[in-house]
């Protein structure tokens, strides 16, 4: 990194979240007006006005915060939860009390004083790994930028109305945050947390737009109207570049676009491996809206309808008849191609909401998914009957997410029968012929694949959780992304066993993570036999130009010596040294 002089090109190195080049004004979400606190100094008659400045901005903090708690329904009861520890963090002593004490002593305005504190409070905080007092540290961070916005006056960002074209830098972005991104005015975006295959980067991914995660100073070093260029592809962020650079990575978008332009014209023909077998390519969706995105990236159906954003927009659950009219729409776009739609997999990184009031330390390991589903029949049932009614427009597949065991297979099977059987006693037109799948994501189902395989009609492999729960890492933590690797062998090794089973049964095999739109996991994903593979539609051009150039029968012999591998860096030698030269061809020859 080069920081010498303020206007000095300044390179960050972060995790590539999603690809493509952008090149604009730099547009801090969490911190508007409050990173560039002054300093200054405050005469003795003036110190008690000060303090009473800084005491109303922590009674509007503390207003606001309780009009928020208000307005909370029931169901979110967490979130009022976590609203609600920090009102009584605003007048903890270690921030309330010492920034008094600080613009007293130190005779300086409010704002100074309390950045200061905050960043004391901070480094004290710093080498604790206790999970508890970390989530203090993040709450009086939280409520040290509400207290800020109303010194400086600065009005929370609300990204829907955003209204010129930037870049967005933030802390961090939520899924539900990132789903509002409009993008004619949204470039890209740059975020200090988030990872490969955090929800965030996966909707950022969908929506087409470059992205960086993992950048450590990005809401430090980066200020409002900064020139920068996200370089997604490579997870490079420039602030301020050099003519040189502009120039080169001007000409690197203009081909970079031309290139994604020819790959996506290809993609609406079927993709075939060189000696003849036919992959079929899928598109992963997290609105009904998207499904416009798989048809024109030349995708053969949808391999994942992720439907929980439908349920994290509103704070009441949306009805049957709405659920059944969005599902409808997306069948309707896709009459030649089945649709796969997940049931509702909410909480673990995506939005806690709906719990059962009792705060999860774990919330990855916590009440998920089928596990909430089962817990609340009465919404999964919901969901289930509107599926089954838009199965009479096309072809629909059931896919469970998140499942641990087979008692929990059998449990929703028969809240499926349940669904059916109160549609048949209301007359009501549905379609009962649909493709029931599970998610394979969870090792404990995974290492039971042979039998799991009996019960159903296909499997989709997860690998996103699927790796989070095999090798103990968070999925959107960069500390420990080292350890975050598809082609790891025990990874491969589950994969392994996962295909047998399902070929020994004869179920389709799908794969839906985001390791299926990996071009470099692809000759591994084809020598496994995988039938079909589901990604971010962006994703699809480049894979099938891909499959077109890499023949099955090589690949299934070059997967005998993957196996035979004992670190992730061996296999990825070994898939470097064999089809380096093909992936570099078709991902986007530099
Ligand atoms: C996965 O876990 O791989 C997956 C596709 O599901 P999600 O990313 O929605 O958890
Ligand atoms: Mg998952």
């Amino acid at each position: 990194m080069s920081t010498e002089g303020e206007h000095k090109e300044i390179i960050l190195n972060g995790i590539s979240a999603s690809p493509g080049i952008c090149i604009g004004k730099a547009y801090l979400v969490d911190r508007e007006g409050v990173d560039v606190i002054k300093r200054y100094h405050i005469d003795a008659d003036d110190l008690q006005n000060e303090v009473t400045r800084f005491k109303v901005a922590v009674k509007q903090a503390k207003d606001e915060l309780h009009a928020i708690i208000k307005e909370t329904s029931e169901d979110l009861q967490q979130h009022a939860d976590i609203l609600e520890t920090q009102v009584v963090v605003l007048e903890d002593k270690m921030l309330y009390g010492r920034t008094i004490e600080t613009i007293e002593k130190e005779q300086i305005n409010a704002e100074w004083a309390l950045k200061k504190v905050v960043s004391k409070v901070k480094s004290m905080f710093q080498d604790i790994t206790d999970a508890y007092l970390k989530d203090r540290t993040t709450d009086i961070e939280h409520v040290s930028d509400r207290i800020m916005r109303h010194l400086v006056g600065a009005e929370p960002v609300n990204i829907a109305e955003i209204d010129k074209r930037v870049i967005l830098i933030a802390h961090d972005l939520s899924p539900a945050q990132t789903s509002q991104i409009n993008l004619e005015r949204i470039m890209g975006f740059v975020t200090v947390l988030g990872g490969v295959t955090s929800h965030t980067s996966i909707i950022a991914r969908s929506l087409g737009i470059p992205a960086v995660q993992g950048i450590e100073n990005a809401s430090r070093l980066i200020q409002n109207d900064d020139i920068i260029i996200v370089d997604g592809s490579r997870g490079n962020v420039f602030i301020n570049p050099s003519e040189p650079t502009l120039v080169d990575y001007m000409e690197r978008q203009e081909r970079f676009e031309s290139f994604q332009a020819g790959i996506a014209r290809s993609s609406h023909q079927p993709a075939k491996t060189t000696d003849g077998h036919r992959v079929k390519v899928m598109g992963n969706i997290e609105q009904p809206e998207q499904v416009v995105a798989v048809m024109d990236n030349g995708g053969e159906g949808v391999g994942l309808f992720r439907t929980e954003f439908q349920y994290l927009s509103s704070p009441q659950f949306p009805g049957e008849d709405e659920l059944f009219e969005k599902y409808k729409e997306v069948v309707d776009v896709m009459p030649n191609g089945p649709v796969t739609i997940r049931t509702l997999d909410i909480n673990g990184d995506k939005a806690f909401v709906r719990n059962s009031g009792v705060a999860e330390s774990n919330p990855a390991l916590g009440l998920r998914a089928i596990r909430y589903c089962l817990k609340r029949p009465d919404v999964f049932k919901t969901q289930l009957r509107a599926i089954l009614r838009a199965a009479v427009f096309g072809e629909v597949r059931l896919l469970l997410p998140m499942l641990a065991t087979l008692d929990e297979l059998m449990i929703a099977k028969s809240l499926l029968e349940d669904a059916i059987q109160s549609l048949e006693d209301e007359d009501q037109e549905y379609n009962r012929n649909i493709d029931l799948g599970v998610m394979i994501e969870v090792p404990s189902l995974a290492v039971m694949a042979d039998v799991i395989a009996r019960e159903v009609d296909f499997f989709s492999i997860g690998t996103n959780d699927l790796i989070q729960y095999s090798m103990a890492v968070d999925r959107g933590n960069r500390e420990v992304a080292y350890l975050y690797n598809p082609l790891h062998p025990a990874i491969l090794r589950i994969l392994k066993f996962v295909s047998d089973a399902a070929k020994q049964e004869g179920i389709k095999l799908f794969m839906c993570g985001e390791m299926a739109g990996d071009p470099f996991s692809l000759p591994v994903l084809l020598g496994l036999g995988i039938d079909e593979l589901s990604m971010t539609p962006q994703s699809i051009p480049v894979l099938k130009n891909m499959i077109r150039s890499i023949s099955m029968a090589d690949a299934r012999t070059f997967m005998q010596e993957i196996l035979k591998q004992t670190s992730a860096r061996a296999v990825t030698e070994l898939i470097q040294s064999n089809y380096g030269g093909i992936i570099s061809e078709t991902i986007f020859p530099e």
